[in-house]
């Protein structure tokens, strides 16, 4: 929430709204507040113009049963971060571009800022691609097709959350089982059901890897629900392959699925409420990072 703006020293002036007060800022637990820290707070913000920008907000302290004494979150910045959420992703972009010196003197920040802010991003990406997987049990494994069923990916999805929690270029065996290596014995011991529209590429991977998971048909649950973790209705382009049309290898190796589901849902793409924050429209923040993680940052939370 904005309090104020002065413009001539590029600070703004906020405080977390309603929801997102008086959390710890390790695990986000609504505490108790315990004092009121070091008073006011900066974090260094994009710049406006060539004005270096600022977020001015109080940062008190509050008792978290987990972690005791700690700073609050605040929604526009990471734990223990002097940085907000949107400069350090476009920090962590630039750094995979452009020279270390480059990043620095653009930016006005120090190399070892630069370092700090990545190691941040990445963990950020992996945590939430992490958790994704972590309470599995009942999921779908489809592919998706596009540009007109001349392109595939392999989406499987939580039938629990109705979220997107995992996909890859292609559509066969070896992409179905590098989700399951993905995913590690342990989690793949508790799914409990697979459904799917029992194509031999999937089923034959999942009894094999996942024996103890019933099996179940799914001809159009997941691309329904996947269309729903995307956004709102189905991307531009993303429909479900047409029967009995199956692309030539060289057509599925030719271009990234990927970067066409991208640009797909990009033309899609609604207004994100927090004009601020958002990272939609530029590449991923940390390109080199498995797709899951990168993409999403751009899913809508549940
Ligand atoms: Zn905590």
């Amino acid at each position: 929430m904005v309090e104020g703006v002065r413009i001539e020293e590029g600070v703004v002036e906020a405080r977390p709204g309603r929801r997102e007060r008086s959390r710890c800022g390790i695990c986000g637990r609504r505490s108790p507040g315990y004092d009121g820290g070091e008073g006011r707070r900066r974090w260094r913000a994009l710049d406006l113009g060539a004005t270096r920008a600022f977020v001015e907000a109080k940062a008190p302290r509050v008792a978290c049963k987990r972690h005791g004494v700690v700073v609050v979150r605040v929604p526009w910045a990471r734990h223990g971060s002097r940085f907000t959420r949107p400069f350090e992703a476009q920090v962590a972009w630039l750094a995979n571009y452009c020279s270390k010196s480059a990043v620095c003197e653009l930016m006005r920040v120090s190399w070892l800022s630069v370092g700090r802010m990545i190691e941040r991003v990445v963990a950020d990406e992996q945590a939430k691609r992490g958790d994704r997987l972590e309470r599995l049990r009942r999921i779908g494994i489809d592919e998706l097709s596009y540009r007109k069923g001349q392109r595939y990916i392999t989406g499987v999805v939580d039938h629990d959350t109705g979220r997107l929690v995992w996909a890859a270029d292609g559509r066969d065996k070896k992409t179905v089982a590098s989700f399951f290596a993905e995913l590690g014995p342990e989690r793949t011991g508790r799914i409990e059901l697979v459904s799917s529209d029992m194509g031999e590429w999937i089923t034959r991977v999942v009894a094999r890897e996942c024996p103890q998971a019933t099996l179940c048909l799914d001809p159009f649950h997941v691309v329904k629900l996947a269309s729903a973790a995307l956004g709102r209705g189905p991307p531009r382009g993303l429909e479900r392959r047409p029967p009995r049309r199956r692309p030539g290898r060289r057509a599925l190796a030719e271009r990234g699925a990927l970067g066409a589901l991208e640009a797909a849902r990009a033309a899609d793409r609604t207004p994100t409420s927090e004009a601020g924050h958002d990272r939609a429209g530029q590449p991923p923040a940390v390109p080199g990072l498995p797709l899951e993680g990168a993409a999403a940052a751009r899913l809508p939370r549940a």
